[in-house]
């Protein structure tokens, strides 16, 4: 916490919300601004040689693709909301996902992953990480019993997502992360549909969160960036390897200063989208065109008290299938007017995705991509906004009527 916050009582640990706006920063060292400075400097200069060794002895600051002190403020108040020792920030969640993969998996490793996955992190364990002879091995994890019948002695890293995109699936992460340690290997969890204002992982027995900043952490749809936090010597390692010379994915200073000013909010926005999107997810439930809908906190999910035990509220990402399958959810998608039709989440702006129609589109220019296991032609993923409730819902409403 930084010399600036109210320091109550001297055991007293401020809150979530509290440390999210103070945490890691002290106006007094920057003349009292109250907003952190941007440092644009590619490299930074000594006075002797002498301080250059000194700094380049204990990993200090050479150079931006390392270390930059803007970057470092949201890596410091990032590792704190998740409850980790350190953080590293990069480019883009996809960076963080690279990152951790080429820093921590070796020729001859396995790593086990749910068969459901973001697309582009099931594109890098199709196609990306076995070309250097890690071995991929995809499972059903909805059952943590299924991760006994494939860990092996190679086994080094368990990874999987909760709640799952696209699905909005819960994971069990004590249960899995239980599992893992038998054999000795670690435990990542993307935790970027839920953020650490909802979920945080590694108080379930996880080793590494992964977030893609891109979505509810920044929040507002303007800027890319990726999170990865855990102990102390891993997140060194992934620093030291990982960014420095494996991926050199640095994120720029100036997303860094936008992501800390989408973070001061995020409590409040996790819980508007969480109370819309429930509210969202039982209209959707009772309507007659509908044929099933997944939300975490719905009384229907067959994991809600793993959901209840793991989040504290449900958050803005739901998942639902009409009964005119593929084609309703491309009439629905067509007949919105509020939601926009967009790949990302997380954001301000109710936004609306059917995974199928964009890999028919996808297999015009590359024939060979696949369908994701566990989603199905018909799921629509919805991002629900922080608009009214009841002009989402009208919105949605009108389409439904045209399906
Ligand atoms: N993880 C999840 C769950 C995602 O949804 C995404 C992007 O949609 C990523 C990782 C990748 O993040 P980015 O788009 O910032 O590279």
């Amino acid at each position: 916490m930084s010399k600036a916050t109210p320091p109550a009582e001297s055991n007293h640990r401020p809150g979530f919300a509290t440390r999210a706006i103070h945490h890691g920063y002290d106006p007094a060292d920057f003349a009292g601004a109250v907003a952190p400075p941007v440092f644009f400097t590619s490299t930074f200069g000594f006075g002797s040689l002498e301080e250059m060794d000194a700094a380049a002895a204990k990993g200090g600051k050479l150079y931006a693709r390392e270390h930059n002190p803007t970057t470092e403020i949201l890596e410091t108040r990032l590792a704190d909301l998740e409850g980790a020792e350190a953080g590293l920030a990069l480019a883009t969640g996809m960076a963080a996902c690279g990152t951790l993969m080429l820093g921590l998996l070796s020729q001859g490793d396995e790593v086990v992953v749910h068969r459901t996955l973001y697309a582009n992190t099931v594109a890098l364990m199709r196609d990306g990480i076995p070309r250097f002879g890690i071995k991929v091995v995809p499972v059903d994890l909805s059952d943590p019993a299924n991760l006994d019948t494939v860990l092996t002695e190679r086994t080094r890293l368990v990874y999987f997502e909760t709640p799952v995109n696209p699905t909005s699936e819960i994971l069990d992460i004590g249960a899995i992360a239980g599992r893992a340690r038998k054999v000795g290997a670690r435990v990542a969890v993307d935790g970027t549909f839920a953020s650490p204002a909802l979920q945080r992982p590694l108080e379930h027995g996880a080793d590494i969160v992964l977030h893609s900043l891109t979505k509810y952490i920044n929040g507002h749809g303007d800027v890319l960036g990726g999170a990865l936090l855990g102990d102390r010597e891993t997140i060194a390692h992934l620093h030291s390897h990982g960014l420095r010379y494996l991926t050199g994915a640095t994120l720029s200073p100036m997303a860094a200063l936008m992501i800390l000013r989408g973070l001061k909010t995020l409590p409040l926005r996790m819980e508007a989208h969480s109370r819309s999107a429930l509210e969202i997810a039982r209209r959707l439930q009772a309507h007659r065109a509908v044929a099933w809908v997944n939300h975490p906190f719905l009384d229907s999910n067959p994991n809600l008290a793993v959901a209840k035990r793991q989040m504290s509220n449900g958050s803005g990402m739901l998942a639902f299938g009409l009964k005119q399958g593929f084609e309703g959810a491309r009439r629905l998608l067509d007949g919105l007017r509020l939601a926009h039709k967009g790949v990302s989440l997380g954001d301000v702006e109710t936004l609306v995705n059917h995974p199928a129609s964009i890999l028919r589109a996808r297999q015009q220019v590359r024939p060979e991509a696949k369908p994701i296991d566990g989603v199905g032609e018909d799921l629509i993923r919805l991002s629900v906004g922080l608009e009214d409730n009841d002009d989402i819902w009208a919105d949605l409403a009108q389409a439904l009527g045209k399906v």
